[in-house]
């Protein structure tokens, strides 16, 4: 049977669904983003792995030209020193059509834009109401118009305001006590480093990430750095924590830099009302430690989308069940992965690169690690 959607928040989780919708299916459904316009900052780059490539692709995603996207071909692990630890080949989960990809994130937004824009994109919503009406779910907005649909899908980011309306008990996000800088770099000069790879280099208490976000080889840069309390007017003194540990830093973070707090969700829980359901970080923010937050987005998206289609009875428990399974594997790597990549003991970090270094060799290893999470 047709049904109606509304799908609140037009990110990469709200976007991804509806392409789906309007590819895949007859239902209806309309997306409400409370910005005025999409946010198209450029920069910002996006690893996404094998997982969603191969969603991404249902809906197109090849149609992208090759200068504005990046394969890399793996990842090499660092000291703070810039001293090569060891390397990942990310080539053993591509296919020839499915491979790991970097890009902008703009340019995953414009892709995911162009199909659904005109008509099923409004800007400027904002729930004001909610009520239950003939089975379904009526929705007032703060403009005064509404919408009468059989399911509400929250894909309003890890401070979802949509669970306010739907959910008694609370969930809020939790700061983790870190900061994320982010720059791009035109030169890796500075840097003894492989433009054709993903670059991790870990200090003490902090982390960095490089990477090529196109053909051209833009290298999109973030630095994660563990602090008690953000500060967007203390970057400058933030910086100067990695830049004491490696000088060669200095020129790198000269550009124009943008920072945002790390929070994380803290617990899982499901939705309690039949019809309405949670994707992307509305359902769980993870840390970025294992580059999975757009990828995870993607795949929830995916699961409802399928769920939905196939109009199976108890969508809302499978769907939680399966989500959960997915999150809580994810989430238990990007947390180690957070702890690891900061030691600031000489002795953990020897260790850790001992170990690093034996265990990225091993397949069986590498298989339950990553090839759990890119191989879905
Ligand atoms: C430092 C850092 C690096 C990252 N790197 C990667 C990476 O390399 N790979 C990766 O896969 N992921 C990465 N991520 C995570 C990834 O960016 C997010 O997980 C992903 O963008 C979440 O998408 P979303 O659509 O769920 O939410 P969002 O992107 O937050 O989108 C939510 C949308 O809803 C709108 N909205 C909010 N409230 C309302 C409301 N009340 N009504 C209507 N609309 C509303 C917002 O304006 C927005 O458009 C990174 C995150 C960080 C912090």
């Amino acid at each position: 049977m047709k049904k109606k959607l509304a799908i609140i928040g037009a990110g990469i989780a709200g976007l991804t669904l509806a392409n789906l919708m309007k590819k895949k299916s007859d239902h209806e459904f309309m997306l409400y983003e409370k910005q005025e316009s999409l946010s198209l900052d450029e920069g910002y780059g996006i690893q996404l792995s094998t997982n969603s490539i191969k969603i991404l692709n249902e809906i197109g995603f090849g149609k992208i030209s090759n200068e504005r996207i990046f394969h890399p071909t793996g990842v090499d692990f660092y000291n703070i020193k810039n001293k090569k630890i060891c390397d990942l080949d990310l080539t053993q989960f591509n296919t020839d059509v499915i491979k790991y990809t970097t890009l902008q994130r703009s340019t995953l937004i414009e892709f995911l834009k162009d199909d659904v824009y005109t008509q099923h994109l409004r800007f400027g919503k904002k729930i004001k109401e909610v009520s239950e009406l003939k089975g379904k779910v009526l929705i007032k907005f703060d403009d005064n118009t509404n919408d009468l649909v059989d399911i509400v899908v929250g894909a309003d980011g890890i401070f979802s305001n949509t669970r306010s309306f739907f959910e008694k008990k609370k969930n809020e996000p939790k700061f983790k006590k870190a900061i994320a800088i982010r720059t791009i770099i035109k030169s890796k000069s500075e840097l003894n480093i492989s433009e054709e790879k993903i670059s991790i280099i870990m200090g003490k208490n902090c982390h960095l990430v490089i990477y090529p976000v196109n053909r051209n080889k833009d290298l999109n840069l973030i630095c994660i750095i563990r602090d008690k309390k953000y500060n967007p007017d203390n970057i400058k003194s933030l910086v100067e924590k990695v830049i004491r540990q490696n000088s060669n830093f200095e020129k790198v973070f000269e550009n124009d830099l943008k920072s945002w707090p790390l929070y994380f969700t803290s617990q899982i829980l499901p939705s309690t009302n039949n019809k309405v359901f949670y994707i992307g970080d509305a359902f769980n923010g993870f840390l970025p430690t294992l580059a999975q937050g757009a990828g995870q987005s993607i795949e929830s998206a995916f699961e409802l989308f399928n769920l939905v289609k196939e109009e199976s009875p108890d969508i809302q428990k499978i769907y939680f069940q399966e989500r959960l399974k997915r999150a809580k594997i994810v989430r238990k790597r990007s947390n180690f992965n957070f702890i690891a990549f900061h030691f600031s003991s000489p002795i953990l970090q020897a260790i850790r690169n001992f170990f690093m270094k034996f265990l990225i060799k091993r397949k069986s290893f590498i298989n339950s690690y990553l090839g759990t999470v890119y191989k879905n």
